[in-house]
């Protein structure tokens, strides 16, 4: 016996690595957006009293629930926002999964659903993607605590319509459905008109990637105001005070500016398609991607070998040492000049070889 014994051990989520950006370093490996939050954002930094930080913030970050119920056209109960969408999800874990099936998701997908699984010991199990790594809805008929779906799916990049979704939904009337739409924005069909018709389902996002906050923390979920008064109860049952006063101001600031956000994202998803077509043309095969990265394989040299020589050149991608995805890049777009530098390193290294 001793004193370790009741010291909960867990293998956590590793993610991608965070070096110091400095010089020519690029970093291409957590899909990150390579521009800068809205200009109102920075009005917002500049005017907000420095008086606030004395007081507790509001404890469900109401005015950012109100600003993104109106627009996404929900009620303010309809909205449940957090430190990041990490944050959001491993709420969601801990509140709509404490029945006793397993809670099913795919085989390939954003690797931190097993780890607040086996975190809040929620029994799971991975359903595999077919081998153009599709969800097949037809695998998941079986007696389930509950269902999680990226779309766009994580790593692969690969998104499904509305209706692929519903038909999810529809078939499990009796679990939570999660869709996690971290990369919505760039291309894919939302699931949100879905909550119009579904009590079981829940529609997860993050400022990180689309809206320049990943340094900021800020995500949410939306779904029937009876689930998020649920999220709501695990969350005064930790923490009352997730979202301080910054995140707040500044994530209702992003929201509101709606030509830059589209603006932003038009520039990504141009850089992404142009970037497909080289990555092409140097012998890589890019999954069909809606996201703002491309997961690519080359027709003969190892993934590993191009994450490491990469490396050597300062360029940072990522590389999933996993069943199935072994062979595979996750290259994040950044701005056209940087994948301008990814494209002649890569030549430079494939006519050397
Ligand atoms: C990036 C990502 C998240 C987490 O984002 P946060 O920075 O915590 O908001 C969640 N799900 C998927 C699929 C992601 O790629």
């Amino acid at each position: 016996m001793s004193y370790f014994d009741n010291v909960r051990q867990v293998t956590p989520y590793v993610p991608g690595e965070q070096p110091v950006v400095t010089g020519d370093l690029i970093k291409l490996n957590t899909n990150e957006n390579p521009y800068p939050p809205s200009p109102k954002v920075k009005d917002a930094v500049e005017a907000l009293p420095i008086d606030e930080m004395r007081l507790y913030p509001n404890t469900t970050a109401a005015p950012l629930a109100e600003a993104l119920a109106a627009y996404h056209g929900l009620r303010p109960e309809q909205v449940f926002v957090g430190v990041g969408s990490d944050d959001v999800l491993a709420t969601c874990f801990l509140t709509f999964f404490a029945g006793k099936d397993p809670v099913l998701f795919p085989d390939i997908t954003y690797y931190f659903y097993d780890v607040w699984a086996e975190l809040y010991r929620i029994p799971y199990e991975r359903i595999p993607l077919d081998e153009n790594f599709r969800i097949v809805p037809d695998d998941y008929r079986k007696k389930n605590g509950g269902i999680v779906i990226a779309n766009p799916n994580a790593p692969t990049s690969i998104g499904e319509p509305m209706d692929f979704i519903e038909g999810i939904v529809k078939d499990h009337p009796d679990s939570v459905v999660i869709v996690d739409e971290a990369y919505i924005d760039y291309g894919g069909e939302t699931s949100l008109p879905l909550l119009q018709k579904y009590k079981n389902l829940v529609i997860v996002r993050t400022f990180s990637k689309s809206r320049s906050f990943a340094g900021m923390r800020v995500g949410y979920a939306m779904a029937d105001s009876k689930l998020i008064e649920a999220l709501n109860s695990v969350k005064f049952s930790i923490n009352s005070y997730t979202m301080n006063c910054t995140a707040i101001a500044y994530g209702v600031a992003s929201v509101q500016d709606e030509p830059y956000f589209r603006e932003m994202i038009a520039k990504i998803v141009k850089t992404r398609d142009k970037t497909a077509e080289r990555l092409a043309s140097l012998g890589f095969t890019c999954l069909p991607s809606q996201a703002n990265f491309l997961f690519a394989t080359h027709e003969t040299v190892p993934a590993q070998e191009i994450f490491t020589y990469l490396k050597t050149k300062n360029i940072y991608v990522r590389f999933f040492n996993k069943p199935r995805i072994d062979n595979y890049l996750r290259i994040t777009i950044g701005t056209d000049e940087q994948m301008d530098r990814l494209i002649e390193t890569l030549s430079g290294m494939l006519e050397n070889r």
